[in-house]
């Protein structure tokens, strides 16, 4: 199996070179495209040349000649994620792509792939399995100990083998918050205290595990009393990208109308609190806002949140959604800008969609008592 695998990554190296004289655009060009548009800053070398050189020193070993090849073209990492390829098979790893895509979309450009510049999108842009896999057979050390093996087994080995992983005591449930390398969790089972602890010494520690589940227990309960009131809207609302109309314009997303407890609503959503340049942080949030579209003569007390919805563009996404308040009335249309409990990578990938897509659900609160 090793062997067969190194003859086709050998066949894989030599066919690289025959791909890269195919190249349509020049070396010179693709070097200067590439620190445009990844670096902002000097640096010594393109990447894209490292990539080459290293490919071809015979003296390196055979994992770290084809670790180039094989490395996202932004950042020369080998992926632990998923690893995306433009049409013309140039790789790149999820974050990276998910990043370049979101940037363009906030700068209102199309994106480019960085090394032959052809367009590229979610849409025609396809995972590289065979790579993804032969990266999980590549050797890799563990984190704690010099132990080495595929990339594929390090998970299990760093969490269930290595004896110098990091190990909780037995007794951490009762308190006890010794911290250290599992070959050593026997001798301090021999000497650790807890066990012979009287039940008054441990009741703080109870104390605040049940507050909690508590606490847990409440959110939970809420929830599916909100789901039992009879004045409660569930709709799947698809955002689509806009632009604000002043002078830097600024790009949020919005819903058309949708109707909801005989009412016309609809939802934004904006990136970065709205701030003026965000494809130039790399850290990345969502805010969403409630706005009411009819004239009301009463106040409505509502209770609202957005979750994930069956129609999302991430099936993997997961986030426990966030109940928040608001009294509408004819001078209060809006709520305030609410974050989204989703990580910088999560806004990327839903940024490079072309639409984001969620279920929000509006609750009328009758009476604060039932609720
Ligand atoms: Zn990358
Ligand atoms: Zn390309
Ligand atoms: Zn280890
Ligand atoms: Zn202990």
């Amino acid at each position: 199996m090793a062997e067969a695998l190194q003859s086709s990554l050998n066949n894989m190296l030599e066919s690289n070179d025959s791909a890269k004289a195919e190249k349509t655009v020049p070396d010179g060009v693709e070097t200067a495209i590439s620190l445009v548009n990844f670096t902002g800053n000097d640096i010594e070398e393109p990447p894209f040349k490292k990539l080459r050189t290293n490919a071809h020193d015979r003296s390196l070993s055979f994992e770290d000649r084809i670790r180039p090849i094989l490395s996202c073209c932004i950042c020369l990492d080998l992926s632990t994620l998923s690893l995306f390829q433009c049409p013309n098979g140039h790789l790149m790893c999820s974050a990276c792509f998910h990043h370049l895509v979101a940037d363009c979309m906030l700068k209102d450009q199309e994106s480019a792939c960085p090394n032959c510049r052809c367009k590229i999108s979610k849409r025609n842009c396809t995972r590289n399995l065979a790579v993804e896999k032969i990266i999980s057979e590549l050797p890799t050390t563990c984190a704690y100990c010099t132990h080495t093996c595929p990339r594929c087994e390090i998970k299990y080995h760093e969490s269930e083998t290595c004896p110098e992983r990091p190990t909780v005591c037995e007794y951490s449930l009762l308190g006890c918050d010794w911290i250290g390398p599992s070959h050593c969790l026997t001798s301090h089972m021999t000497s650790c205290e807890y066990p012979k602890k009287t039940g008054q010494q441990l009741l703080d520690t109870i104390r605040i595990r049940k507050q909690k589940y508590d606490a847990e227990k409440t959110y939970l309960e809420t929830a599916l009393d909100l789901l039992l009131i009879h004045e409660i809207d569930a709709n799947d609302i698809s955002l689509t990208p806009m632009h604000t109309d002043d002078f830097s314009a600024k790009l949020y997303f919005e819903t058309s109308h949708f109707k909801a407890l005989e009412c016309e609503w609809k939802v934004r959503v904006c990136i970065n609190d709205h701030t003026s340049h965000p494809h130039t942080t790399s850290t990345r949030w969502l805010s969403y806002q409630l706005v009411l579209e009819s004239n009301i003569s009463e106040t409505i007390k509502l209770k609202f949140f957005i979750s994930k919805g069956p129609y999302s563009n991430l099936p993997a996404l997961k986030f426990q959604p966030i109940i928040s308040h608001f009294e509408f009335n004819e001078n209060n249309t809006e709520t305030e800008y609410i974050k989204l409990p989703i990580s910088s990578l999560e806004c990327n990938q839903i940024l490079s969609s072309s639409s984001m897509k969620f279920r929000f659900w509006i609750i009328r609160e009758i009476s604060t008592a039932s609720l």
